[in-house]
């Protein structure tokens, strides 16, 4: 059986070759687009607090530097495997392609399960995997950022491991850093809000009218992280009935609607969603309710073909990065539900990591609203353009703005 993380890879790579194809692009050159650049893959061995060493994989892939250096997050999580991360690595430069950034795609990650270890390891750990792509990123060349499990006090770590190696002050290097430490206002709730004006776009563009009797769409969301719970909290303060929210351990679902910041103030005292009121539900029924939009902000693959004939919602928005295999998304469009893909969905995390690289590389800082104004204007801007395409070429959003991406992408190759 392949690993998902293999099937991942494949399904990718599969989408740009069928799109090079449509688009007539010769077989050298998707080579270029389809390959990464350097894939960087190594050992870190680090002192555990019982005094004995202990080692870890870890990964950087660089996969295409066509458009500008390379962008992408570093995951920490105990199933990633080389595949998952040139997956990851492939999609970042479609991502920041379609959002419209000056950036390639990369990403890292360790094959480590952060919950097992103290505070003291986290932070070596860290350390080490700056220490060891100290050499192959920086400001203009690899610009890494959070991503599952890794945070900006993460960041702080690694950029500071990573200044005392350089010998010099480099706040552009790696985003999603600490305000305090030259971070963005705003870069916290960034892939959540922008998300949220996507949603806003197409429904726009849909004109469609809620079936809930208060007017007022029904939102499930899978995972209460970084992006679930700023998306369902955004979500809720524009309006958006949330009647489900989950995390790793389970959820909660209530009609009548939820409200995300008193879930995540239980989930502080409790640990877990789930026993907030309302109905216990697993991960899995809450991907089946039958809501107006359904929101995977969690992990890949949740929704695959076992699982998707079931699910009633008729907008899908992939906050997480591949949370639907390729069985799961031909299943779904067939059926008329309308799918906007991670590269668009989730792009406001990388549209304001580029803010804060911006801001870093002037020395000049913006206020939270201009922060925020700033994303709404590029993500709208970015989802028109797909919008267009899909229109355009009687394709769904994903082939669209794989098309978007890819062009843009080999316009930039000599
Ligand atoms: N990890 C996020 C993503 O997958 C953000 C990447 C970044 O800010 O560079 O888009």
């Amino acid at each position: 059986m392949d690993s998902p993380g293999k099937k991942m890879l494949e399904s990718a790579q599969a989408l740009i070759r069928k799109t090079a194809e449509k688009m007539k692009l010769d077989e050298e050159m998707v080579k270029r687009v389809v390959e990464p650049e350097f894939a960087h893959e190594f050992s870190l061995t680090i002192n555990m607090d019982d005094g004995k060493k202990k080692v870890f994989r870890g990964w950087r892939i660089q996969h295409n530097c066509a458009l500008g250096p390379y962008k992408g997050g570093i995951r920490f999580h105990p199933d990633t495997v080389r595949e998952e991360v040139q997956a990851l690595a492939t999609l970042m430069s479609i991502k920041c392609a379609v959002a419209g950034l000056p950036y390639g795609g990369g990403k890292g990650g360790i094959a480590v399960d952060p919950k097992k270890l103290s505070k003291m390891e986290l932070e070596r750990l860290s350390r080490a995997f700056a220490a060891r792509i100290a050499h192959v990123i920086g400001e203009d060349i690899d610009v890494p950022a959070p991503d599952v499990n890794t945070t900006p006090e993460i960041m702080s770590w690694m950029i500071d491991e990573y200044q005392k190696i350089k010998g010099y002050k480099s706040p552009a290097t790696f985003t999603g850093k600490p305000v305090s430490m030259g971070g963005s206002l705003g870069r916290t709730e960034a892939t959540g809000r922008g998300g949220l004006f996507v949603l806003q776009a197409l429904l726009a563009k849909l004109n469609q009218k809620s079936k809930d009797s208060n007017d007022k769409f029904t939102v499930a969301v899978q995972g209460f992280g970084n992006v679930g719970y700023f998306f369902a909290k955004l979500a809720h303060e524009a309006g958006f009935k949330v009647v489900a929210v989950s995390d790793s351990k389970g959820g909660v679902y209530d009609k009548n609607g939820l409200d995300p910041v008193a879930v995540m103030d239980y989930k502080r005292k409790k640990g877990v969603v789930s026993g907030y009121g309302g109905k216990k539900v697993t991960n899995e029924e809450l991907l089946i309710l039958p809501v107006d939009v359904l929101v995977p902000a969690a992990l890949e693959n949740v929704i695959h073909e076992k699982n998707a004939s079931k699910v009633k919602a008729k907008i899908i928005l992939e906050m997480a990065n591949g949370p639907l295999t390729e069985e799961a998304y031909e299943n779904l469009s067939k059926k008329g539900v309308v799918i906007v893909p991670d590269v668009l969905a989730n792009s406001g995390g990388v549209t304001v990591s580029y803010l804060e690289w911006v801001q870093g590389k002037a020395g000049y800082f913006w206020s939270e609203e201009e922060v925020n104004d700033k994303l709404k204007v590029m993500i709208t801007r970015a989802f028109e353009a797909i919008w267009e395409k899909s229109l355009a070429r009687k394709m769904p959003l994903k082939q669209a703005a794989f098309e978007v991406a890819i062009g843009r992408i080999t316009a930039a190759m000599v």
